[in-house]
């Protein structure tokens, strides 16, 4: 539903590519840090493969050429491009906030 991790609520994006710095419901800071975001291209690629691999697959056993197959792979990439870019993103903050929690600025262990 592309909303926050921590409250669930507040939406992720303002406008197609550009995301809200902060939640707007819960004030939770989406960039936890510097470069954050890096993660976000591995989810990106996990899902620019779900797309482009059964089509690759389907192409393929119809006889298609190469670049034909490269062709209709290369536009569907860039017309799904704002479709990755958002759910990456998205994947990867719920990813991270499953595992790390939504705590604000846990402190050091045994503090
Ligand atoms: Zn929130």
């Amino acid at each position: 539903m592309q909303r926050c991790p921590r409250c669930l609520r507040g939406p992720v994006f303002a406008r197609i590519l550009s995301m809200n710095d902060t939640c707007p419901v819960c004030g939770w800071r989406f960039e936890r840090e510097p470069g954050y975001f890096t993660g976000a291209m591995y989810a990106s690629y996990m899902i620019g493969f779900a797309i482009v691999l059964p089509v690759w697959f389907v192409m393929l056993i119809a006889g298609a050429s190469f670049a034909w197959i490269m062709g209709v792979v290369l536009a569907l990439l860039a017309l799904g491009f704002p479709v990755m870019f958002r759910y990456s993103r998205l994947l990867w903050m719920h990813f991270d906030a499953f595992f790390n929690g939504t705590e604000d600025e846990p402190g050091p262990p045994g503090s």
